[in-house]
Order: C-alpha cells, then structure tokens, then sequence
C-alpha cells in the first residue's frame, strides 16, 4: 500500500468562524471529520501537524527548515509528500522549498483551499484528494510520476517556483504565466510529461540555511529620490529586487541612476524583474534601460517575484561570493526560469 505524508501547516482549509465572525486557525482532527472521503482512499495516510498551526501570512524561513526538515527525516519512509498550507503565502513556500530539496525523487504537492473545509461549497475537499491522488501516482516502472514540488489547486496542478497567487476570491487562485501547467485533472489526472521534471538518479539532498539580507524597490511613475535612496541605502542590505515596468525599464532620471550605481558600488547586488505577470525582463532592448546593463544590474529574465527572493535567500544561505550568485540566479536550478 502507497504511504503519504500528509503535513498540515494551517490555512483557510482548516479556519473556523471565531464568535466575532473572523477565521482563525483550529485544530487539525476538524479536517479528517470533515473528510470522510479520506478512509476510502488506497492510501496509507500519516497526518503531522505544525504546533500552532498557522495562517500562511505568518510563514517565515524558520517554518520552510521546518518543512523541509519533516520532509528530510521520512523521505525514504513515504511514497509522497501533501503539504496543506494557507494560500495567501504558497507560492513563496513552494518556491523556497523547490531549491531547498535538490534532487527530488518524490513529489511534494502543497494544496489548500478558498472556503474552509467544514463549509457546504468548499473547494478543499477535491483540493485535498486530488493533491493526495497526485502524490500517489507511478508509472508502470512504479517511479513517481512528479518529481518537484508543486501547487495543486482548482484542478491544476503547477511548478511551485513558477506559481503565483493571482485571485484572491476565485477557487482558481493560482496561475503560472511563464509556465505550462504539469497536470489537469478531470474526469482523469492529465499530467504533461514534456514539462514534468525528469526524476534525478542523484542523491537527495535538503538545504537547510537561508538568508534573507534582501530588499525590494518596486517603482512606480512619480517614484520619490527620497524613498529611492531609502531602500538602495538600508543597513545590512546585500541585495535588491528591483520591479521594473514591462520588459524591465525604468525612469531615467540622474538621481535615480546615482542611487543604483550608488548601491552597485557598495556592493549591493540588484537583481531586476517585471511587474507584469507574465513575460521576461530584457535588460538593454529599450532605452529605458541601458543604465541597467552599464551597472551590471542582473536581468531575472522571467522569474517571479515569489521565486526571485527564495532563490535569494537560497543562494545567500550558501555563503557563496556575490559574483557566483549574480551568476547562478540566471541559471536554471529547479525549473524556476527559462534560461
Ligand atoms: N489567510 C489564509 C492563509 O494564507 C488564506 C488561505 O488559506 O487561503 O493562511
């Protein structure tokens, strides 16, 4: 029989309504009652849960060691991995661990939900088996059919590093622009095996050290020299996320060029990607943005803002010099840019 572990963090999918009408975190037991589904399925299913669970806008770099330190200490012992987590911050999750689990073998499918599970019209309940059935599934070697960590979520399932949260009402909560989907399910769970990762013969290895000296400067029209020269100057800070408009361009204004080549000067690496949701950064094709390239600001190309910072953080974590950073954010380590 398949072994899952089935790891809830907290998130919508487990909240009741507080006297005052407000959702707040309970206790995991709430959702295998409200699941009787659960027992049916084929599956050996082992529940842990994170003591408190939290609202996912509470997650940190601590929570993601701690998942991916569940995940290390029963890799061998399971088949699959079903993360349940808050929506609001998955994304991030996803990303951050997508480069803390190198060589991953076994799926690791986070899933949460809009509506509470208790609640009549809720779409956890399909969230959850479908995630459950996803990290279950072989081929007919029996290997696992996905090999990365992923979101699924109203029926699709993605990259995790290239997912964001793009609705926050709808049941479709989540897309990824840049990135076909790995799977659909329907009446069957239609996986894409031309985009799924290949499965790593390497031996597993889990990351457990990052850092976060990071800041971002998202601009926009009317942008302050004051507020500019704020961020590119913060104490302790060894690199910036810079969003710039479209295919990465920004104002041009001398002051605002001084305070970039201020930044790169003291040794701050910028690191620039889109506001928009979908396409890539092209450092150089307007204008706009040839005083990126001359200060050897990075183009993130089509990164997302979630994977951005987690590979940062990754990276960080790795005590590698800022030149073998600047390097590898523009290299595909986990699927998390078309490089
Ligand atoms: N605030 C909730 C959370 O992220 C929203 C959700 O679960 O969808 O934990």
């Amino acid at each position: 029989m398949k072994k899952l572990l089935l790891l809830y963090t907290g998130g919508t999918i487990g909240m009741v309504q507080d006297q005052k009408g407000i959702l707040v975190p309970f206790d995991f037991n709430n959702i295998t009652e409200n699941v009787p589904e659960l027992s049916r399925l084929d599956y050996q299913v082992v529940v842990i849960s994170f003591d408190p669970i939290l609202d996912s806008s509470n997650m940190n770099m601590d929570s993601w060691v701690e998942m991916a330190s569940i995940i290390e200490k029963n890799y061998y012992d399971y088949d699959g991995f079903v993360i349940l987590h808050g929506s609001d911050t998955m994304a991030y999750t996803a990303s951050a661990l997508s480069f803390m689990l190198e060589n991953l073998a076994k799926p690791v499918i986070l899933t949460g939900s809009q509506l509470p599970i208790g609640e009549i019209r809720t779409d956890a309940k399909e969230n959850l088996i479908t995630a459950l059935e996803i990290a279950a599934a072989k081929d007919e070697h029996g290997h696992a059919i996905v090999n990365e960590v992923c979101i699924y979520f109203d029926y699709k399932l993605f990259r995790g590093n290239r997912a964001k949260k793009t609705e926050a009402n709808k049941f479709e909560a989540f897309s990824s622009p840049n990135f076909p989907i790995l799977a659909e399910a329907g009446v069957h769970i239609n996986f894409n095996s031309e985009v799924l990762m290949p499965r790593s013969e390497a031996s597993f290895v889990v990351h457990k050290k990052l850092k976060n000296p990071i800041s971002l400067l998202k601009i926009f029209p009317g942008i302050s020299p004051a507020y500019v020269h704020a961020v590119t100057s913060a104490q302790g800070v060894k690199a910036i996320i810079l969003e710039g408009f479209g295919a990465g361009n920004t104002c041009t204004d001398d002051w605002f060029v001084a305070s970039l080549q201020q930044a790169v000067a003291s040794g701050i690496l910028i690191l620039e990607i889109t506001q928009c949701i979908g396409g890539n950064v092209e450092i150089g094709r307007y204008e706009t943005s040839k005083h990126l390239a001359k200060m050897g600001v990075v183009g993130g190309l089509d990164l997302t803002f979630e994977a951005a910072i987690t590979k940062l953080m990754f990276l960080f974590g790795q005590e590698l010099s800022l030149n073998e950073i600047a390097s590898q954010l523009t290299q595909n380590l986990r699927g998390e840019i078309t490089a």
